[in-house]
C-alpha cells in the first residue's frame, strides 16, 4: 500500500481521502484553507469554494458530458446511500429544473433513473424536469468528511504547498482553482457565483431556472435544514469574493418570483464563492502524481465517482 499526499482539502481532495483511506493507503491531506468546523465547534478558520456550494446533485458546468454523466451516477448513488445511513447533512430532496419554453431531454438525464418530465411546472414555464435529488448542506457535511478522515486514520494539516515537487510518493493534485498556478494551468477560469442565505420558511423542494444564463443570471433554490440558499450569478473571468449588494437584491427578488412562499423570508446572509472551472475536468495519473481538479459548477455532484477513479489510478 502507498502513501499518498493529497494537495487540497475541499470536497474533491477530501472525498478523495476517504476512498483511499479505505482502500488501506495511509493519507496525508494538505490544504492552502481548510473548510470551516461543523457550526458551534473549534477548529481551523478559512474558506474552500466547497464551503459555499448550495449544493444540490445537479451537472452544471462541467465537461466532458459522457465522463461527467458517469461520475455524477456514481455520486448520486453514494450520496443516496449516505442519506439512508442519516449522515449529516445529506438529505433527497425533491424538485425541478424548469424551462420557459420546450427543451430536448437534458444531456444528464441518463444518470438519473427517477427523472420524469413535468409539463407547466410553474406559470410562465412550459416544462420541467422533475427527480429526486441529494441536497447537501455543506457546513455539515464537510466536517464529516473531515471526521470520516480522521476516524480512518488519514490526516488534514494547513499547508501551502509551492511546488509538487516538494512531495514525495504518490501525490493527488486536488486543489481546484489553485492548480492554475501549482502546475499552471492556464486553461483553468474562475467562474464567480454569489448566493444568499434566507430564513426556512417551510420551503421543502429545489428549484432550478437557468432560462437566463446567458446573461450571466442562474436562478436556483436550494432548502437546506436551518436556511435556504438562494442563487446566483456565473460571472466568468471575476474573482471578487465580497457580495455585492444590488445583486444580492435581485437575486432575492427572482427567488421569490420562483418560490412565492420566501417571500416572508429574512435574508439570513451572503457569501460568494468562485468556481474551479476548465474546459474538461483534469482526471488522470502523469508519474507518480494524480491530478484530479476544475470541476466547475458541479463538484459536489462529481465528488464520489472522482474520487473512485482516483482511488483506482493510485492503484
Ligand atoms: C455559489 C456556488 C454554488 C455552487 N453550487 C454547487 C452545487 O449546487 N452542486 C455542486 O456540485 N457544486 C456546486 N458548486 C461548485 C463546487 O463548489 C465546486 O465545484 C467544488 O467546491 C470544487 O471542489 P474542489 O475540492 O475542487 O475545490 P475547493 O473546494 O476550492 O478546494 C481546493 C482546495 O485546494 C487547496 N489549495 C489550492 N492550492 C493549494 C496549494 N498550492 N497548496 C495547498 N492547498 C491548495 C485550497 O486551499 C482548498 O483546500 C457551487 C459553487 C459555487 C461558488
Amino acid at each position: 500500500m502507498a502513501e499518498v499526499t493529497i494537495v487540497g482539502a475541499g470536497v474533491i481532495g477530501m472525498s478523495c481521502a476517504v476512498r483511499l483511506l479505505e482502500a488501506g493507503h495511509a493519507v496525508r491531506v494538505y490544504g492552502r484553507e481548510l473548510a470551516p468546523p461543523a457550526p458551534g465547534r473549534a477548529g481551523p478558520v478559512g474558506t474552500v469554494t466547497s464551503a459555499v456550494a448550495a449544493a444540490v446533485w445537479y451537472p452544471y458546468l462541467a465537461e466532458p458530458r459522457d465522463r461527467v454523466t458517469g461520475w455524477s451516477a456514481a455520486a448520486l448513488a453514494e450520496f443516496t446511500r449516505l442519506a439512508e445511513a442519516g449522515v449529516d447533512g445529506v438529505v433527497m430532496t425533491p424538485g425541478t429544473e424548469i424551462f420557459r419554453e420546450p427543451v430536448d431531454e437534458p444531456w444528464w438525464t441518463s444518470a438519473v433513473p427517477s427523472v420524469q418530465r413535468v409539463a407547466e411546472p410553474r406559470p410562465g414555464y412550459a416544462e420541467g424536469w422533475s427527480f429526486v435529488s441529494p441536497v447537501i448542506e455543506m457546513p455539515l457535511y464537510l466536517p464529516w468528511l473531515a471526521a470520516r478522515v480522521a476516524e480512518l486514520g488519514g490526516t488534514v494539516e494547513q499547508r501551502d504547498v509551492g511546488s509538487l515537487a516538494e512531495l514525495d510518493g504518490a501525490v493527488v493534485n486536488a486543489t481546484g482553482l489553485g492548480a492554475r498556478e501549482l502546475v499552471g494551468d492556464a486553461s483553468m477560469e474562475p467562474v464567480r457565483g454569489q448566493v444568499v442565505y434566507l430564513e426556512q420558511v417551510g420551503v421543502h423542494r429545489w428549484w432550478i431556472d437557468d432560462s437566463a444564463l446567458d446573461l450571466g443570471v442562474t436562478t436556483y433554490v436550494v432548502p437546506r435544514s436551518r436556511d435556504v440558499v438562494v442563487g446566483g450569478t456565473e460571472d466568468h473571468g471575476a474573482e471578487e469574493l465580497v457580495a455585492d449588494p444590488a445583486t444580492a437584491d435581485a437575486i432575492v427578488a427572482r427567488a421569490r418570483a420562483l418560490v412565492p412562499e420566501l417571500a416572508g423570508a429574512r435574508v439570513l446572509g451572503h457569501n460568494v464563492g468562485v468556481r474551479p472551472a476548465r474546459p474538461t475536468v483534469r482526471l488522470e495519473r502523469v508519474g507518480d502524481v494524480v491530478h484530479c481538479y476544475g470541476h466547475g459548477g458541479a463538484g459536489v455532484t462529481l465528488s464520489w465517482g472522482c474520487a473512485d477513479e482516483v482511488a483506482a489510478l493510485v492503484g
